[in-house]
């Protein structure tokens, strides 16, 4: 059995590296100079810190990343505590929404119980409407494609305050999009694994190493290791059909032969390479894709306060401590402090010039964390990620393809992928793996 993997994010070596410790001959093709994806970091040249294309958070429910993670031996490699999320304003100052170590779901309703952002009532109404939305709105419920999450919220009686300082900073913070634009039933999935399942699933995990350091070029030496070959530089240009069968790729006019090739590609690539009868399965409508906006300052001194926290009322939604967050920073930051700054769904920041968005988040930081106000900006990096990740608008959801289409041998794997996760690490992890027992289960069944 041999397999082209097409692209090198996270769905494509989840199922590569799945693959080659399966034995199967694994070929991964990708187009950028460096494995990643979305998922990458590179070396940042006026400070020489290796820095993230955005900072990326994770759960202990993330079960397919931790097991990619694990597989290629960088389980231990994260930043890990109890759900324990620290959300400032300037009103109330900084509250925990802090899970304590109970059975679930009381650990998540002892957390909901003692927020000191929302009135007593309003917290008894957020455990209520926390279980009600699971029930009436996840997608097993057959009402997804139905409702937004601003929608679902107020058939759920949450109030504004209610909304502002928990739903909409979890709805932005996992869906990537405003709370009238996204999907109800994305965000019962979220919360039915991360707060209402077991307790280990609402662990907060942060990566304690650059992203390329902690999964993809680990990735790249296990495939390796096992005889697989991984080339960057290496766009593909189509997939080669033959009766209706997938034989192989062709890139740079070059033809890799192979018994299955697994596409780990975002969906304009795929409606580029694939051949028509898989294209029809990849509407337009999948090319939609909300913006993250990324701020990394790196401080003159050290500054004090949590490792991450949110800002509610802040243009920048988190800040991350990413001097603390790291197992080792270069000698410029370990001196002085490094903050990640993240605005999700930030359309609204794309026109915007770097030089105002780095103002910005420098001022919401020296606002929120200790000392920082009297600190002196060394360096402000701002990146921003046009197409992070895809809309979730509830009417797109129904439209996510399965990963076998209507081409024998041709699987399809990525975070936009229908998985029922919002496009995360996880669904990507989750695409690459199904892709690969898939790709195993039909060369058995050929045999
Ligand atoms: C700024 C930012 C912050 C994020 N934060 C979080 C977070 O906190 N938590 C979380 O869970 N998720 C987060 N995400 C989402 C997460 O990064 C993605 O869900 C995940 O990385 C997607 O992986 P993928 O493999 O599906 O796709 P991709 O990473 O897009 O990988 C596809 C690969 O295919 C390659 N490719 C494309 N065309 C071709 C071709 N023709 N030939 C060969 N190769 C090709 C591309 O170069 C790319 O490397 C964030 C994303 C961004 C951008």
């Amino acid at each position: 059995m041999s397999v082209v993997v097409v692209g090198g994010g996270v769905a494509g070596l989840a199922a590569a590296s799945a693959l080659a410790e399966r034995g199967c001959a694994v070929t991964v093709l990708e187009a950028a100079p460096a494995l990643g994806g979305r998922a990458r970091s590179f070396a940042e040249r006026s400070t020489g810190d290796s820095v993230d294309n955005g900072q990326h958070a994770l759960m202990g429910c993330y079960h397919e990343f931790l097991a990619l993670l694990a597989r290629i031996g960088r389980r231990g490699e994260l930043w890990e505590s109890e759900l324990d999320v620290p959300l400032w304003d300037a009103e109330r100052g900084m509250q925990r929404l802090a899970c304590p170590a109970l059975p679930s779901p009381l650990h998540f309703a002892a957390g909901v119980l003692r927020f000191g952002h929302l009135s007593f009532r309003e917290r008894l109404s957020a455990l209520r409407a926390g279980r009600a939305l699971v029930a009436r709105f996840g997608r097993s419920r057959g009402e997804d494609g139905a409702f937004t999450v601003a929608q679902a919220l107020l058939a759920l009686r949450q109030s504004p305050q209610a909304r502002r300082a928990l739903w909409d900073p979890l709805t932005w913070a996992t869906l990537n999009a405003d709370p009238a634009e996204a999907s109800a039933g994305l965000l019962a999935a979220v919360v039915g694994r991360a707060l209402l399942g077991p307790r280990s699933g609402s662990r907060f995990l942060l990566p304690a190493l650059p992203l390329s350091e902690l999964y993809a070029e680990p990735a790249r030496k296990f495939i390796e290791a096992r005889g697989g070959t991984v080339r960057c530089r290496a766009p593909v240009d189509e997939v080669v059909v033959q009766g209706q069968r997938a034989i192989g790729v062709r890139s740079g006019g070059e033809l890799v032969l192979a018994s299955h090739v697994i596409l780990a590609v975002p969906p304009p690539a795929v409606r580029r390479i694939a051949p028509p009868e898989l294209r029809a399965l990849v509407p337009a409508a999948l090319e939609r894709a909300t913006p993250i906006v990324s701020v990394t300052l790196w401080l003159d001194r050290p500054v004090g306060g949590p490792d991450f926290l949110g800002l509610l009322d802040g243009q920048t939604q988190w800040l991350f401590r990413v001097d603390r967050i790291h197992q080792r920073t270069n000698a410029a930051s370990a001196e002085g402090a490094r903050i990640a700054c993240v605005r999700s769904g930030a359309s609204a920041w794309l026109e915007r010039p770097t030089r105002e968005i780095a103002a910005i988040a420098l001022r919401e930081a020296a606002q929120a964390l200790e000392g920082a106000a009297h600190a002196k900006l060394r360096h402000a990096l701002v990146l921003k990620e046009v197409a992070a990740t895809l809309a979730p608008a509830p009417e797109i959801q129904p439209l996510r393809p399965g990963p076998e289409g209507p081409v024998r041998d041709l699987l399809l794997a990525g975070d936009w992928t229908a998985t029922g996760l919002p496009a995360t690490l996880e669904s990507a992890a989750l695409s690459g793996h199904r892709a690969a027992a898939l790709a195993l289960a039909m060369d058995q069944a050929a045999a």
